[in-house]
């Protein structure tokens, strides 16, 4: 009989998430039907999404999310003992999957996944810059933005999972001018330094208007924003006319309630006057090409293009202090959990 560890969505977070919001349990597994496998998790990840989305189900739910976890059972010759898989299998350490069911939180509608052929790179990656962030960061520049060579752009959350690989994407696959906006010197002095970013604004001890102005005299052609809020004010008033913004993530409200959500400048007159384009997406929208992002992200690790870091918080049980983690920014890169 295999237990299983899992996080049930106790209490809907408001503002900040609790460590009483979530509680951790313990459960016997049953034996395998017919068609099912058994998944044990080795690499869990911690999103910004998940702070909003888990808002949608009631309580009593595994804690949504997505692992990387060994086949260690299985009585479904497609899916054999040894094999990894990535899914949306929630916080569980083990799980019984059926592919032809739906997950417990169906949250893309993604069955699991068999991992593509990573050679020696680490299975993790598929929850990062070869899984869902990876493919928002692909997807959404290139069709949203729509960059064209020798434009400026600039990212917001420039240092996270999503930022850091839209600019690198428009640096070393595109040609563009990157600017990054991040929170930490460390975290800006990585953006440069280490991914090739043009230039990096810590928000947190400058004027981002001033900055901006200074590192792009003549405009912003392109704004990838993973943040919202005053930040994103500042950018979308000196994007050049028809600018393109991609909105990815509103990070700087995800932990409002309604009552007290931030205020921002208003956005109206720019976009009239510079006639600019601003459109939100969900990642999932490409759910059909998704083998491809994967595909062109892995190609330009191996080509050199694409660096990435993770930030790996080990142990299952110290899921919540990740994810509370991720949401100030103690991350660089992808904010991961290892069993
Ligand atoms: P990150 O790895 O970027 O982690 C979150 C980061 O947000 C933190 O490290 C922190 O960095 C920053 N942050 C936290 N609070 C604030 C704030 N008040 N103002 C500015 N920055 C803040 O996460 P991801 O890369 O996974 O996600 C980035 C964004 O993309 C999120 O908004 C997420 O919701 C969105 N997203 C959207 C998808 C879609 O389909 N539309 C899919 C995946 C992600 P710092 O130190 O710089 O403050």
């Amino acid at each position: 009989m295999v237990k299983a560890k899992r996080f049930v969505v106790a209490k809907h977070f408001q503002n900040e998430p609790k460590t009483t919001d979530l509680q951790l349990v313990e459960e016997e597994l049953p034996a395998l039907q017919t068609g099912e496998f058994l998944v044990q998790a080795e690499y869990l990840s911690v999103d910004p999404y998940m702070r909003p989305y888990v808002l949608k189900y009631p309580l009593g739910i595994t804690m949504i999310g997505a692992q990387v976890g060994k086949i260690i059972e299985s009585k479904n010759s497609q899916y054999p003992v040894g094999k990894r898989i990535v899914g949306y299998l929630g916080w569980r350490t083990h799980t019984i999957v059926n592919p032809q069911a739906c997950t417990e939180v169906d949250l893309i509608s993604q069955k699991p996944m068999l991992l593509p052929d990573l050679g020696n790179l680490s299975p993790s990656l598929c929850l990062g810059v070869l899984g869902m962030p990876g493919n928002t960061a692909y997807f959404g520049l290139l069709e949203i933005c729509k960059p064209k060579q020798g434009e400026i752009l600039v990212v917001s959350g420039a240092a996270g999972a999503v930022g850091s690989h839209v600019g690198q994407i428009g640096k070393h696959v595109l040609g563009l001018t990157v600017i990054g906006i991040a929170g930490s010197d460390e975290k800006c002095k990585w953006l440069v330094e280490e991914l090739g970013f043009d230039h990096a604004i810590n928000y947190k001890t400058e004027n981002v208007a001033v900055s901006l102005r200074k590192a792009a005299p003549t405009g912003i052609d392109c704004y990838f924003d993973n943040v919202g809020g005053d930040i994103s004010s500042a950018v979308m008033y000196q994007m050049k006319p028809f600018g393109r913004a991609a909105v990815c993530g509103s990070i700087s409200s995800y932990n409002a309630d309604a009552s007290s959500l931030p205020k921002a400048t208003i956005l109206q007159p720019v976009l009239v006057f510079n006639q600019l384009k601003m459109e939100g997406f969900i990642v999932s929208r490409w759910s059909d090409r998704w083998s491809e992002g994967i595909q062109k992200n892995l190609q330009w690790i191996r080509e050199g293009k694409l660096r990435y870091r993770e930030t790996v918080t080990k142990g299952f049980e110290n899921m919540f202090d990740a994810f509370v983690g991720m949401l100030q920014g103690k991350n660089t890169g992808k904010a991961i959990i290892q069993v």
